[in-house]
């Protein structure tokens, strides 16, 4: 009797190891998949941009946050369910295109840490995100070239501007863009915010040919040129433009010009948000 009972010990012991160790292969096997994989979304927000990151490993970046609230049901759609913390948040520069949805992000969500050009610009949604971030003592970077973060295998790093910008005035914010760039692997992605051509040979040295390219300033003439793309020659161009806009973007112009470098070109005004995903070597557009 002693002998059955401890020879069923036996086996219940032995049944429940083997189903942790079962549970313990699915288990691991499921995280290497969807960890290995890079999202980015070019969010549908109307006329303006933004840009939602998701790193492999589950930490995230946004940059810009588009016209309105338009940001916080996309996010809703892209972010996992019940994450409420954002990594790091970009402000390419104080436009209401760009920063407004910004700041209801920062209301809603909790930021680590922002990074922006701090470029003098009087208005009063930027001075509500100012307020916001000092009342929520959130970490705000006043980046330039050379700033950079790295998350496992991805580098993230600042192309743009050269020095600081803090507290300077400028007649045209969009080149105050902070540009960003991204590498993850054999793959790379290059976010322009509005920063125009008249700007864009400072960089031209820092530059090389990207898998994906945030046209520049909605697809407007004064943002893409053939030096421009002569450089990057983007396999992805992504155009982040609102459904009939006022301003005529993108510029046809902009369009014939992605189409003689061979660019698969999606925007967000025909196709709506637009999620590209890649593991370091190949990439999908969905
Ligand atoms: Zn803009």
């Amino acid at each position: 009797m002693k002998n059955l009972r401890s020879r069923l010990q036996l086996i219940f012991t032995s049944l429940i190891i083997l189903a942790i160790i079962v549970w313990a292969g699915v288990f691991s096997s499921y995280k290497a998949d969807s960890a290995s994989n890079l999202k980015i979304y070019f969010l549908n927000v109307g006329q303006g941009d933004s840009e939602y990151i998701k790193l492999p490993y589950g930490q995230d970046i946004l940059i810009d946050g588009g016209p309105d609230n338009s940001v916080l049901s996309e996010l809703g759609k892209v972010m996992a369910f019940g994450d409420r913390e954002i990594n790091l948040v970009v402000l390419t520069h104080p436009h209401a295109d760009h920063i407004s949805g910004l700041v209801e992000v920062l209301k809603r969500y909790k930021v680590d840490e922002v990074w922006e050009s701090g470029v003098d610009y009087p208005s009063s949604v930027y001075d509500t995100w100012k307020t916001e971030i000092s009342a929520q003592k959130i970490p705000d970077q006043f980046v330039t070239i050379g700033t950079q973060k790295t998350f496992d295998n991805i580098n993230f790093k600042v192309l743009y501007p050269l020095s600081s910008l803090k507290n300077s005035k400028i007649d045209n914010a969009n080149n105050a863009s902070v540009v960003t760039e991204l590498d993850f692997n054999q793959f790379s992605a290059l976010f322009t915010g509005d920063l125009e051509k008249t700007v864009q040979p400072e960089i031209y040295d820092k530059l090389h040919a990207v898998t994906v390219l945030k046209v520049d300033h909605h697809g407007s003439t004064n943002g893409t040129d053939d030096n421009w793309l002569k450089i990057l020659r983007p396999a992805v161009a992504v155009i982040e433009v609102g459904y009939n806009n006022t301003y005529g973007h993108p510029a046809p112009s902009t369009i014939d010009l992605l189409k003689s470098y061979a660019a698969q070109i999606y925007r967000t005004d025909q196709d709506g948000t637009i999620e590209i995903e890649s593991d370091g070597v190949n990439w999908v557009v969905k």
